[in-house]
């Protein structure tokens, strides 16, 4: 083997199975020297407490753990990835880093930056396909443009996949060529400036171990994902998309498993796969919706941004229980359920009257599977703004919206337990309950549970002639 070593560079892909770049780094034939960075010019933009860095963290201790059981090491660093990978490069004496691709105009600047100071040494930096199916102009219409609606680009994705796109990359064969190092000590959440949060007492797994048990416990759940997905109060989807964001789980094993199986909910969640790779691929070809409307008609509409109703939102009292509970389910846990976000995303915009952008940012800062193009596509779809989006006229009532997927009210009462004694017919809208009623609960609105911050009715005139405009 030539001794010369290559560095593979781990970022949002954190196992070591089924790993193109980890793969394409075994097989060049070189020792294989593995490597994060806690990148500052991510982290320094944070709160010191944050549920994705404690994940990443745990998820990197695991990776750490597996590859010394392969007599190797993770080398972990802490500064900008911008100069600590080259820097290492030179350090190390490697003439390649290996890398999967990152579709986010942030990360395209990053590695061209990399790229460019590995190359003033004599490097190189190796990019590959790992994060999605179908990437950037691999799914085009007949006029070799960009899908902006989802159901052709769906239609030409099945159309394209083969087995060949889902098979895993077997790492494995080759695991031999990973450099052997001596193990180096990982570094504690406090050491990179971050403090432990509420992710253990929500019983949040991270790592590959994590992935592979919501995975097993998801598989006997799947055939029925099309009639469970839409309610909150049930156990209904995968809850895989953290591990979907930071690489603990392989989108070819799932893809490839919901492929393979033609019933009906198989086929549901398998969509719900293909929407990640359209927003991703989105995105890619128009890196301007991270600040613009996708369709720019709309960029410039004069939004009010109330800030104190931005605040009820934010803090789950708007006096709207569907909507409050999913924002404090957000607070508490930084995950809020599919249904939930386009029910909030839509009650910010068109009955708040606030800037997608305000939500999409608040969204950002509390998710824990935050993906930029999802939820860039989620918010611009919510706000009628984006490709593919429900058309500004058709607004969500978040009062029928609640009793059709939270009809017993199972959902509201766990998030906004002052509510939870209410009847079901008065827990979606408790301002029209008898007053009676209320008394019997011993809840009087405005003191117990907030009026509503707005009227729906009026606000919704007031959305439909803003859009017009
Ligand atoms: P499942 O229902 O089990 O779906 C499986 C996987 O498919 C998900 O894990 C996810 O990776 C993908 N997926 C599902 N729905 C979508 C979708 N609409 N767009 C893209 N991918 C999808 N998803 C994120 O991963 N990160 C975000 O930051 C994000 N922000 C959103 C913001 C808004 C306003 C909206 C409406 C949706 C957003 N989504 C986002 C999409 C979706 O809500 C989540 O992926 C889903 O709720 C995660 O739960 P799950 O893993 O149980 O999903």
């Amino acid at each position: 083997m030539n001794q010369s070593p290559v560095i593979c560079w781990f970022r949002r892909d954190l196992r070591v199975h089924d790993h193109a770049a980890l793969y394409h780094a075994l097989k060049s034939g070189h020792p294989v020297i593995p490597v994060f960075i806690f990148d500052t010019d991510i982290l320094d933009h944070l709160p010191r407490t944050d549920r994705r860095v404690e994940f990443i963290h745990s998820c990197i201790a695991e990776l750490k753990h597996a590859l010394q059981a392969k007599g190797s090491d993770l080398l972990v660093r802490t500064g900008s990835a911008r100069t600590l990978i080259p820097q290492l490069a030179q350090q190390l004496n490697a003439h390649a880093v290996y890398c999967n691709r990152d579709y986010e105009p942030g990360a395209i600047a990053r590695d061209a930056g990399v790229a460019d100071q590995l190359a003033a040494h004599g490097a190189n930096l190796h990019s590959f396909k790992d994060q999605v199916i179908f990437e950037q102009r691999e799914i085009l219409t007949g006029q070799s443009k960009m899908y902006s609606v989802f159901t052709p680009y769906k239609r030409a994705w099945l159309k394209a996949v083969t087995p060949f796109h889902v098979k895993p990359y077997p790492v494995q064969r080759y695991i031999g060529a990973l450099s052997p190092r001596e193990p180096e000590p990982m570094p504690s959440l406090a050491d990179i400036g971050f403090c432990e949060t509420n992710l253990r007492e929500l019983g949040v797994k991270p790592g590959t171990e994590g992935a592979e048990a919501l995975w097993a416990d998801f598989l006997d759940r799947m055939p029925d994902y099309h009639v469970a997905r839409d309610f909150p109060g049930k156990k209904g989807v995968s809850y895989l998309s953290v591990h979907l964001r930071f690489g603990t789980v392989s989108i070819r094993e799932l893809a490839g498993y919901a492929l393979q199986h033609q019933d009906e909910g198989s086929q549901t969640w398998l969509s719900e796969l293909i929407w990640r790779d359209f927003y991703q691929q989105i995105l890619w070809h128009r890196p301007d919706v991270v600040e613009h409307a996708f369709k720019p008609e709309y960029d410039a509409l004069p939004f009010p941004n109330d800030p104190a109703l931005f605040k009820a939102w934010c803090d789950g009292q708007t006096g709207y229980p569907i909507v409050d509970a999913a924002m404090r389910q957000l607070n508490r846990t930084g995950f809020m359920h599919n249904r939930l976000r386009m029910i909030a995303a839509s009650f910010l915009v068109k009955d708040l009257l606030i800037d997608w952008r305000w939500g999409e940012r608040y969204f950002a800062e509390h998710l824990i599977d935050f993906d930029l193009s999802a939820n860039n596509g989620g918010w611009q779809w919510a706000a009628s703004t984006g490709c593919d989006a429900q058309p500004y006229f058709r607004i969500f009532n978040p009062v029928s919206q609640s009793e059709k997927f939270d009809p017993d009210g199972r959902f509201i009462r766990r998030y906004v337990p002052e509510l939870a004694l209410l009847h079901e017919a008065d827990i979606h809208a408790p301002w029209l309950a008898k007053p009676l009623n209320l008394k019997a609960k011993g809840i009087e609105l405005g003191r117990d549970y907030p009026l509503p911050v707005v009227d729906h009715a009026t606000q919704r005139e007031l959305a439909l002639a803003l859009f017009k405009r």
